[in-house]
């Protein structure tokens, strides 16, 4: 476990590392953040983590104090100072404190820290036999209401949709966009093999552009495999012979049955093991 935390530029130890009370985004999930992985020693996709981090602030017009250099380099001083070579990495960018109002025009610094952990998402057994998951009755926020590209503090749409697959005893549900079709899940993408072909929602579904979907999307096609970038409904997801998820945290699980219908064989497809294998190999070669 580590116990530098990096904050504002100070390396404090957890238990010192505290953000105020008036903190925006504490009061208002007034703020955006990453999850970064690092593997054997190195920082996974940093550059675009650290470009949609920025895409993130800008869109909710927060200007964050420091270059992407600069965070770069806080991201590396604090994996150094925990002696990291296999983390999660959590990097947030608050409004700052303010006043009770919302106002973000009262926030006058920013808060930035940055946590280096490990994480381990889902149980092992799950990236051996498969997943159930469900679709949740929720949808995902309407793209024109607060865009899932950003990824900012404010997780309740995704947090309200983790209940019912809380409900159901799965772990993830997926969640359909404002016009009914396929979105994302709570916290990973979604991908579906079908005819061979590997399908996920497009960006245009509202979705957050994951960078472990994007890394994936590029293995398919090293590998020769068609990829869609399309819209995709529940009758797509239950008709697959191949479903899995993609995310930081999840890395590629797969994904056997989806609202209690069996996907393919109800195994672990050749596909999914495929891009599952292409994925490690990636990590470990850096
Ligand atoms: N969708 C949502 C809602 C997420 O929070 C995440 C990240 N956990 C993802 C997708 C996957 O994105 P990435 O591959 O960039 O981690």
């Amino acid at each position: 476990m580590s116990s530098l935390v990096w904050i504002d530029g100070k390396l404090l130890a957890k238990q010192d590392a505290k953000v105020s009370v008036y903190d925006h985004g504490l009061l208002y999930g007034d703020g955006v953040f990453e999850g970064i992985r690092q593997y054997h020693g190195k920082v996974f996709e940093k550059e675009a983590h650290l470009q949609r981090l920025v895409d993130s602030a800008r869109a909710i017009r927060l200007q964050i104090p420091y270059t992407i250099a600069q965070l770069g380099a806080a991201v590396e001083e604090t994996l150094a100072a925990n002696h990291m070579r296999d983390s999660y990495i959590r990097l947030v960018v608050t409004r700052g404190p303010g006043y009770l109002g919302i106002s973000p025009a009262n926030c006058t610094a920013p808060t930035v820290f940055i946590i280096t952990d490990t994480i381990q998402m889902y149980p092992q057994e799950m990236y051996e036999d498969g997943m159930a998951i469900i679709t949740a009755a929720t949808i995902r926020n309407h793209p024109n209401s607060l865009s899932p590209k950003i990824k900012s503090l404010n997780y309740l749409n995704n947090i309200l949709a983790k209940w019912e697959a809380i409900d159901a005893g799965v772990p993830e549900a997926v969640m359909l966009n404002h016009l009914g079709y396929v979105c994302e899940c709570t916290g990973d993408n979604i991908f579906i093999v079908k005819a061979g072909i590997l399908r996920t929602p497009a960006e245009e579904s509202g979705a957050l552009v994951g960078i472990t979907r994007q890394v994936v999307i590029n293995l398919a096609g090293t590998a020769g495999l068609a990829v869609q970038e399309t819209s995709l409904t529940r009758y797509d997801l239950y008709t697959a012979d191949e479903c899995f998820l993609t995310g930081t945290g999840a890395e590629v699980v797969p994904v056997t049955s989806i609202d209690k219908r069996t996907i393919g064989a109800g195994k672990v497809g050749p596909v999914t093991r495929q891009l599952m294998e292409a994925f490690h190999r990636k990590v470990r070669q850096g």
